[in-house]
This record gives structure tokens, C-alpha cells and sequence, in this order.
């Protein structure tokens, strides 16, 4: 079995600037073709760490060019094989994981300790959940007449476009790249921006194992290097995650060369807490849902919390003292719970709604923890936690997603109140339900419009459960087996007429 020959670099400083400016075509780090970069900062010290290539039209020809020769002879291995080089994959960023949890703290902020060494660790994990799926990669057989065999095979697409965010970069990539390899695509990987040197580093990993040119990892700005690689005619699936905004533009290109889109977008997640709920685990899994320890950077983000009358109070009094029991500070200091907003731009929007809800009459704003003290820090950008109480569901601060450590905690009356509330929003991603009601926990599992619903826990993406909105969220799924067959496969009838 082959060994990872790289080895693992502890230093994400000296990591990012070996890693800078370099895209990975065909199995080789290049510059990009315009031999243009643009930096990429630590956004706990505002400091340039290194700096990405930036990536072009030209870029996409050469990336697609490659995966589409790749694409040949990977498609025709036995499904299993595939699957055990993926596992191999797993295996090999699993030597990696303390690494790539320190380049993705470095460059996205995330404390390493709760956020960072999480994430490495679950894309291992995804790696190998889909590198056992090889096999599953079945067709039916329908019958038809006795003397005709009628089935259906799973034939891969060919070239998959996958865009990814900044937010979990090198998770939601594996979400994307693992299951379609496996069902025999090659794939091009458009990193976001702001974090695009651990998801490159990701990818040299895996090229030690894999083919050279099945999958390629292309950085650079959203419209010009991502748009050409979604308008690409050798392009035939595009899977994307990020904002509303931009996955309406992908669809619309996508829909001029007819060819299926995964959209997973934004949300603005309902939390429901039943004055019946046990308080120490909702409070605990408002902590979690929300996403703090990720500056609430999250599409599944707590976001808005109706909780009933009768707990109202002593809710905001617990959530208040264990998210200012929470440290801010140094993304790479194990005594970290929280770390800083990725980027200025996103900073400034999260401060504006912050602004909003303070000025907005029966608002009151919590805010949580504590700055951090330490002078290397002092240009970073850290947000402190803010509860909202006496927020209104129909406010811009609870209708539309911040993607910042910012939540709405609305008081209800009735069952029927926080249920009406919690679907009246354009978003439907996740929903959770505290209540030790069994009949109130399944009549809201079934009412609550999203495609995620938790009761009595809030837990984040796992490998084999199926993850996806409704609404405005998204179209598609993500992670399972079932979006490695619906998303990455084709499927075809095949008649044989033996008559
Ligand atoms: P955010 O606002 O959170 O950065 P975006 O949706 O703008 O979210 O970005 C998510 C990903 O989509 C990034 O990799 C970004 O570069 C890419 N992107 C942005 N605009 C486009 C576009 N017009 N076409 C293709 N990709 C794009």
C-alpha cells in the first residue's frame, strides 16, 4: 500500500508561503497563466501570510483538458478500485490532519482546538465513508417481458465543476470531490478566495495517491475563474456552495448548457425550545447550533431561537453565561474557543447588523465573552458574540442570514406560534426542536420546512446522512450514498431483446 510521501508540515506559516501562488493542474503546482497572485490574510492579525495564483479562463482550459483525459481511464477502473483509492486518500489526509488544522486556523481564522482540527479531521472521514462505497454504485432490474432484460446501470457524468466557500473550505470540498471520484467523474475545484492554500494543500495530498489530472484545484475570483469553469462546455455537473446570490448566477449558467447543479446555500436555522425542554442540553446545543466557536459562520447556524414564555428568561440568563465563559483569541492557541470574522468586507456587514438590531426599538443586545487583550491580535477581526432578545421574526435582523456570531432570541406563546414563525422565512435549510414531548418532537419534525431537522440535539454534517435545504437554501443534497448516486451519477435504461 502506498505510504503518504509527503511529510507533515507543523508550521502553517512556512506551509503557506511553499504553497503560495501555485495552482495544481495535471497533477502539477503551476503558477496560473496571467502569473498573476493576490495575497491571502490571517484574519486574527491582519497580516499577509502568503498569496494565491490567480486563476483565469486559461487556467480552466488547461484544468479541464486534463481532468477530461483523466477522466477516461478512471471511469473504466473496477467501481471498487476507485473506492479503495479513495480510501487511500482518507488514509493519507488522515497523517495530516494536525496540519492542514493549523493551515486552515492560519488563513481562516478558526480556532484549531473546536473548529480547525475538527475539520481536517472530518474530511479523513470522508474519505473514507465514500471509499467503502464503491460497490453501491448499483442499477435495477425492471421487468419488462420474459424474453427482454431491462436494467438500469449508473454511469458517471464526466467533468465536475465544485465551487467552495471559505467558511469549512477543505470540508465542504471532500463533501464534494470523494463522492465523485468514486462514481468515476474527474473533478476541476474552485477554491474561495479568502482560504484557498489548505485546500491545496488537501489536494497534493491526494495527488500521491490518485492519477494526475482527476482532480484539479484552481484558485482566483469568483466571476473570473469560477465563471468560465461553470460556463465550460467540458464541464458537465456543477456542485456549489455559498451565497444565494451567486447560486442563482450558477444556475442560470448551468441552465444555457442544460447540465444538473448541486446548489447548497444560505439559511436562517430555526431553533424551537419548548418550555418543557430540558434547558441545560438546549442551551448546550444553542451554543453548538449556533455555531460560535465558528463566529457563527455556518449555513446551519442557530440563527433564530423561539424560545416559549415560560423559559424565556432563564434561557438568555444560561446561554449568556456559558458563551461568556467562551474565549476569544489566538486562532492557533489551544485555549481558544472562538477566533476572528474571515475577512474585512464580512466583518463590516456583520458590525452593520449588529448596528441595526442595537438601534431597533424592543431590541436589546447581549454581548458575550470578551475582546481579546494580546497586542499581536489588535488588528484582527474579532466580533463578540450578540444575543438579541426581544427580536421580531419579521425584522431584517431575523429574516436575513448575517453568517456572523449574531442571533435572535424570540419569545413564543404557543406551539402553533413558534411553528408558524420558525417556516416563515425564505430559507429552509436545518431546524431543531427541544421539547421532552414525543408528540410535539414528530408533529414538528413533519411541519418544520427544512431538510435537516434535529430533535433534542444539534449535530454538525456526518458522512452518511444527507444534507440539504429547501427554499432558498439549496437543490440537491449533499454527503450519503444517496448524493453519490443522484449527483454524481447518470442513470441509463439499457433493453436487451433476446426474443
Ligand atoms: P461569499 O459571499 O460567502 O464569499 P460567494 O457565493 O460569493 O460567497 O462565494 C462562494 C464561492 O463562489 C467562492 O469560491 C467564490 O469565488 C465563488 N464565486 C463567486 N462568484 C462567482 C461566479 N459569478 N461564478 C462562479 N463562482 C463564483
Amino acid at each position: 500500500m502506498p505510504q503518504s510521501r509527503l511529510q507533515p508540515n507543523l508550521d502553517p506559516h512556512a506551509l503557506a508561503r511553499e504553497l503560495s501562488g501555485k495552482l495544481l493542474i495535471g497533477g502539477a503546482l503551476r503558477p496560473a497563466a496571467s502569473g498573476r497572485t493576490f495575497p491571502v490574510e490571517n484574519p486574527a492579525t491582519g497580516e499577509a501570510i502568503g498569496a494565491a495564483a490567480e486563476g483565469g479562463a486559461a487556467d480552466v482550459d488547461l484544468a479541464v483538458a486534463a481532468a477530461a483525459e483523466a477522466q477516461k481511464g478512471w471511469a473504466k477502473l473496477a467501481s471498487r478500485e476507485r473506492g479503495r483509492l479513495v480510501a487511500e486518500c482518507g488514509r493519507a489526509l488522515n497523517d495530516h490532519i494536525e496540519e492542514l488544522g493549523r493551515l486552515v486556523a492560519l488563513e481562516t481564522g478558526k480556532a484549531l482546538r473546536t473548529e480547525s482540527r475538527v475539520e481536517a479531521s472530518v474530511v479523513a472521514d470522508l474519505f473514507t465513508y465514500y471509499g467503502g462505497l464503491g460497490s453501491e454504485l448499483k442499477g435495477e432490474t425492471v421487468p419488462f417481458r420474459p424474453d427482454m432484460l431491462t436494467m438500469t446501470i449508473r454511469e458517471p457524468i464526466g467533468v465536475v465543476g465544485a465551487i467552495i466557500p471559505w467558511n469549512v473550505p477543505i470540508m465542504l470540498m471532500a463533501m464534494k470531490i470523494a463522492p465523485a471520484l468514486v462514481a468515476g467523474n474527474a473533478v476541476i475545484v474552485k477554491a474561495a478566495e479568502e482560504a484557498p492554500l489548505a485546500a491545496l494543500r488537501a489536494c497534493q495530498i491526494m495527488n500521491q495517491v490518485l492519477p494526475p489530472g482527476l482532480f484539479n484545484l484552481l484558485t482566483g475570483d469568483g466571476p473570473a475563474c469560477g465563471g468560465p469553469l461553470v460556463a465550460h462546455k467540458g464541464v458537465g455537473k456543477v456542485t456549489f456552495t455559498g451565497s444565494v446570490e451567486t447560486g442563482k448566477i450558477i444556475y442560470r449558467t448551468a441552465a444555457e448548457k442544460l447540465i444538473p447543479v448541486t446548489l447548497e446555500l444560505g439559511g436562517k436555522s430555526p431553533m424551537i425550545v419548548m418550555a418543557d425542554a430540558d434547558l441545560d442540553k438546549a442551551v448546550a446545543g444553542a451554543v453548538t447550533g449556533m455555531r460560535f466557536t465558528r463566529q457563527g459562520q455556518s449555513c446551519t447556524a442557530a440563527s433564530r431561537i423561539f424560545v416559549q414564555e415560560a423559559a424565556h428568561d432563564a434561557f438568555v440568563d444560561m446561554l449568556k453565561a456559558k458563551v461568556d465563559a467562551m474565549k476569544m483569541g489566538d486562532p492557533l492557541d489551544e485555549a481558544t474557543d472562538i477566533g476572528a470574522i474571515i475577512s474585512r468586507p464580512q466583518y463590516d456587514k456583520v458590525m452593520s447588523y449588529i448596528r441595526m438590531g442595537e438601534e431597533t426599538p424592543g431590541m436589546r443586545a447581549l454581548r458575550c465573552s470578551a475582546l481579546p487583550q494580546d497586542g499581536k491580535l489588535k488588528r484582527g477581526l474579532f466580533v463578540q458574540p450578540v444575543l438579541f432578545t426581544g427580536a421580531r421574526n419579521d425584522s431584517r435582523i431575523a429574516r436575513e442570514e448575517i453568517f456572523g456570531p449574531v442571533t435572535c432570541i424570540i419569545k413564543f406563546r404557543d406551539y402553533e406560534e413558534a411553528i408558524r414563525q420558525a417556516n416563515d422565512s425564505d430559507y429552509g435549510l436545518a431546524a431543531t426542536i427541544w421539547t421532552r414531548d414525543l408528540k410535539t418532537a414528530l408533529d414538528a419534525s413533519h411541519r418544520l420546512e427544512a431538510g435537516f431537522v434535529q430533535v433534542n440535539q444539534n449535530l454538525v454534517v456526518q458522512s452518511n446522512l444527507s444534507y440539504g435545504g429547501v427554499k432558498n437554501s439549496g437543490l440537491g443534497k449533499e454527503a450519503s450514498l444517496e448524493s453519490m448516486l443522484e449527483h454524481f451519477t447518470h442513470k441509463k435504461t439499457i433493453i436487451i431483446n433476446m426474443g
